[in-house]
């Protein structure tokens, strides 16, 4: 643990699994007597309860005394919440991270939904099927299996109660007041604490030097890349004379440089599949431009190959749709399959 400022703690928690393997959490110590914030929890992992509890019992602060602001609903950033909720903190989050009942890169879980079917038609839209692609669609099957009979997955985000929040409301805790400000792209509801004062910016997964943050969906009309773009159009405009702190590598000082880059890299991976659909001069699916785009096999060999599978269909999603609505390629639908074509005649 560190201070990384007065009276906000900062911890590293590990995980050996996983594409980010450390996250930083942060404790924003309240006054005597009042309560304390944590931001993020970190992973469902036995070491990462035990590590954050040794600490807070070191810096005085109980459960029933902590407000957890939760960025996203990711796992790295939310498995331990609803230990936490049972433990008596208080849970805040937008329950626009709620606003599907499957995501295709995370296994949440949401009660009164139906996550089965979400799942089945979510598979369906990117191209992954029993018939057409058995191998794959049997990969998922296997982890819906392993969730529902409690036998564990590291994506798994175990379901848990939490206190909405909207852009704009306030969180005070010691000599801090942050505002709660809408981060969309890296998820849809991603929301960052933001100091005014103090020019500090908690920012969650949505800007990290050296990484290109994901910018996942699978669901049609989130126009996630888009969002994306605008906010760090935003962050470079309007929060550029702020300290960001992102909960994975180091705080962030010239936001314009780590942004630019992360916006190239995004239109240079668009282009690259415009290429894609413009020289097959056929109708691909996302599983099948994903896997060309990333150079990946068409079954994974491992859980590692898998996961990235999960990843690269989320990212090549969102740059499909970003394509789509500037007009360059074409969609069309057939059994609930979506399939991609290149717009030049
Ligand atoms: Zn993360």
């Amino acid at each position: 643990m560190t201070e990384l400022l007065p009276g906000i703690f900062e911890i590293e928690l590990t995980s050996d699994q996983g594409v980010t393997r450390e996250i930083h959490i942060f404790l924003i110590q309240g006054k005597p007597g009042e309560r304390s914030l944590m931001i993020d929890t970190g992973y469902r992992k036995q070491n990462c309860l035990k590590k954050m509890e040794e600490i807070l019992e070191k810096l005085g602060i109980s459960f029933d005394r902590l407000d957890v602001f939760l960025t996203h609903k990711h796992h790295d950033h939310t498995g331990l919440a609803a230990v936490y909720e049972s433990r008596g903190a208080r849970l805040f989050m937008n329950p626009e991270e709620n606003r599907h009942p499957y995501d295709c890169l995370y296994y949440n879980h949401e009660r009164g939904k139906d996550s089965g079917n979400s799942q089945y038609e979510v598979l369906r839209s990117v191209g992954v099927t029993p018939e057409g692609t058995p191998e794959v669609w049997e990969m998922f099957m296997e982890i819906r299996r392993r969730v529902e009979s409690n036998r564990g997955w590291e994506y798994e985000v175990p379901e848990f109660h939490s206190l909405p929040v909207t852009g704009g409301q306030l969180f005070s805790y010691g000599d801090y007041c942050f505002e709660a400000v809408p981060l969309r792209g890296h998820t849809y509801g991603q929301m960052g604490l933001l100091d005014r004062k103090k020019k500090l910016l908690f920012s969650g997964d949505q800007i990290i030097d050296g990484i290109v943050p994901i910018v996942g969906t699978t669901y049609e009309g989130d126009h996630l890349l888009e969002a994306y773009f605008r906010s760090l159009d935003q962050l470079m405009h309007q929060y550029g004379d702020c300290l960001l702190i992102p909960a994975h590598g180091d705080p962030i000082r010239d936001v314009r440089r780590v942004a630019e880059r992360i916006v190239f890299s995004y239109l240079d991976k668009a282009d690259m599949i415009k290429r894609i659909l413009d020289h097959s001069g056929r109708k691909m699916t996302v599983r099948e431009v994903a896997c060309t785009a990333y150079g990946m096999r068409g079954i994974p060999e491992d859980t590692d190959e898998f996961v990235k599978l999960k990843m690269v269909m989320s990212k090549t999603f969102s740059c499909l749709e970003y394509l789509l609505d500037e007009d360059f390629v074409i969609r069309t639908e057939r059994n609930g399959t979506y399939y991609w074509q290149s717009a030049m005649i």
